[in-house]
């Protein structure tokens, strides 16, 4: 959830910009990034093929990224852990701790391109803004938000040197500017003069004193405009006029209210209830980085939770929780997690809270998170305008904003999108629990999280460095490799009878090239928490040797036993 998010369609507004979560001077103070451990981590998601640019052959497009073989296995268990775990697995008929009753959840998977009236209503089309900034010396464009700077003076000369760095970055970055600025050799840049704080552009310096990041003189960034982040196309082949203006959805959300209706009337879900779904979101953003953090097509999972009125808040501190959880409980790092509940002046008047779950990635400088998932207490804000039409904030309450002429501005369905209740016998508008995660985010996070350096012995008891995932097994992309010790003796030959039995049950792989080292070196860095190998001791008395990825623990097993075994393991 954005931090300036204070209304509620997820909509950028104007810039309430560096509410940061923590104080500018603290992050200053700070270490760099882990940027080398950035580093190796993207370089290892290439070269094993879990995330290249895309349209890489022709020199790639910034903000997009294809999955390779082992990317796309990790994305897809990621996705089916959180339909299982949220949807198909959910004991509708235990009330779970912390939920006030039991609920049901179901499945939805609609367009990426809805009525261009969904993003008029929903806000999208009016104030999905972000701010950009545009240099016209280096032709660069920023974000307004993201930049910042500090005063810097020398003799009789002054100037708002600005960067789009974080951290100690900000401050070398700025440092070796202004020294060029002013003029000054090396050992004369103490002469500068530096007004104490970094502090966002925004607001602080007028832009004709501005030194853009990519800039030799003051005065050539632009005024801020306006951005509208939703992709346009056009529909159909005679296309030419406003009318025919689509979207790509820029949020899977809106399309579970489209359908709110029709999942009532056709399904038996009764209030409370959860409609999830998964699918791709496109955002141009201004400026994608990061990897694939900020990216301009993504995938995000969503909830939208239905419930009455007066049970929402319980229902909001349910799916904080159960949200938080999920992570904990598909191994990501406690420490590297923050839950962030939004501050009271960030809510809208009706709703009981909004919370920010927010890991700690390795390119962000040291204390500072991102965000993964965005928990939302959303009212009936949503139903609303598609029912009555977009909505405003008036005198506190929540209104059809208007045009000149008194008519709505952008007039919602007309269609009574209110629940019945049959066995209280009210009718309302359900209020509305929206936790919304991205898929690439999420995979990144775990991907920074599994990711470690340690050192193992090989063959002959000499440690050896290793590079190890440290995926969950519900995770990992591959369960187990197969490994005969040799390619003779018919150990080939039983390898490949336990492969047969097991692939069908989970991802497994086969492998008899290179030494066993390698071959657990191999499995190591993608993430495989099992290898099974068959040697001389299994023609002898049928048992294999399992490996444990991070307890490097060798144990015997019967041969007969190893499909249970693995099974449970991953159950
Ligand atoms: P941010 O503040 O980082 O731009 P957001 O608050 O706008 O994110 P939401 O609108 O709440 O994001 O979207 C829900 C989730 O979708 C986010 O928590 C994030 O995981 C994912 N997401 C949003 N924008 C992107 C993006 N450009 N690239 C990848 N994932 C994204």
């Amino acid at each position: 959830m954005p931090s300036h998010y204070t209304f509620a369609p997820r909509i950028k507004l104007p810039p309430a910009p560096f509410r940061k979560k923590i104080s500018q001077k603290q992050s200053l103070m700070q270490k760099q990034p882990e940027q080398s451990r950035m580093d190796k981590i993207v370089s290892l998601a290439k070269r094993r093929g879990f995330i290249f640019q895309s349209s890489e052959i022709y020199g790639g497009l910034n903000g997009f990224w294809d999955y390779g073989p082992l990317g796309v296995a990790l994305k897809r268990n990621l996705k089916e852990c959180w339909w299982h775990d949220m949807l198909t697995g959910h004991d509708e008929l235990a009330t779970l701790p912390g939920a006030p009753t039991p609920y049901e959840m179901t499945g939805l998977d609609c367009t990426i391109i809805m009525h261009p009236q969904v993003w008029k209503c929903s806000g999208h089309f009016d104030l999905f803004h972000d701010w950009l900034v545009d240099c016209r010396e280096s032709k660069r464009r920023y974000r307004y938000d993201h930049l910042k700077g500090r005063w810097a003076s020398h003799r009789e000369k002054r100037v708002f040197v600005v960067t789009e760095q974080s951290g100690d970055e900000a401050l070398v970055e700025t440092a070796a500017k202004a020294q060029k600025f002013f003029g000054l050799r090396a050992n004369k840049s103490s002469e500068i003069e530096w007004a104490e704080a970094m502090v966002p552009l925004a607001g602080n310096a007028p832009f004709a004193e501005a030194l853009g990041p990519d800039a030799a003189s003051p005065g050539t960034l632009t005024e801020p405009r306006e951005f509208n982040l939703m992709f346009e196309t056009r529909i159909g082949a005679l296309a030419g006029n406003d009318d025919d203006r689509a979207f790509l959805r820029p949020e899977t959300a809106q399309g579970i209210f489209m359908n709110f209706k029709n999942v009532v009337d056709t399904s038996r879900v009764r209030v409370p209830f959860g409609i999830g779904q998964i699918g791709k979101s496109f955002r141009n953003e201004i400026t994608p980085r990061n990897f694939t953090f900020r990216s301009r097509e993504f995938e995000q999972m969503e909830i939208e939770f239905f419930c009455k009125p007066n049970d929402s808040a319980e229902w909001y501190r349910f799916w904080r929780d159960r949200r938080w959880n999920w992570y904990l409980n598909l191994g990501l790092t406690p420490g590297r997690l923050q839950l962030r509940e939004h501050d009271a002046d960030e809510l809208s008047h009706y709703s009981v809270g909004t919370a920010d779950i927010e890991y700690a990635f390795p390119f962000l400088p040291d204390g500072e998170f991102g965000e993964l998932e965005g928990i939302a207490h959303r009212g009936d804000f949503d139903l609303r305008s598609h029912m009555e039409g977009k909505l405003v904030r008036r005198d506190g309450e929540l209104v059809v904003e208007t045009d000149d002429a008194g008519k709505p501005r952008h007039r919602g369905s007309g269609k009574d999108l209110s629940y019945f209740d049959d066995i209280s016998r009210e009718r309302f508008v359900p209020h509305v629990i929206e936790p919304s995660a991205g898929a690439d985010r999420a995979v990144l996070a775990f991907l920074c999280d599994a990711y470690h350096e340690d050192e193992v012995p090989d063959e002959d008891g000499k440690p050896r460095s290793r590079t190890v995932l440290k995926l969950h097994p519900r995770l990992a992309p591959l369960k187990v490799a197969i490994l005969p010790l040799v390619k003779k003796d018919g150990m080939p030959e039983v390898a490949i009878d336990l492969y047969r039995k097991l692939k069908p049950q989970m991802a497994t792989m086969y492998d008899e090239k290179g030494s066993i080292g390698r071959r657990y070196a191999r499995q190591d860095e993608a993430g495989t928490p099992w290898c099974i190998t068959v040697d001389g001791q299994t023609l002898a008395d049928t048992t294999v040797t399992l490996r444990d990825r991070d307890s490097l623990t060798q144990v015997r097993v019967p041969l007969d036993e190893c499909v249970d075994l693995l099974r449970s393991r991953l159950a």
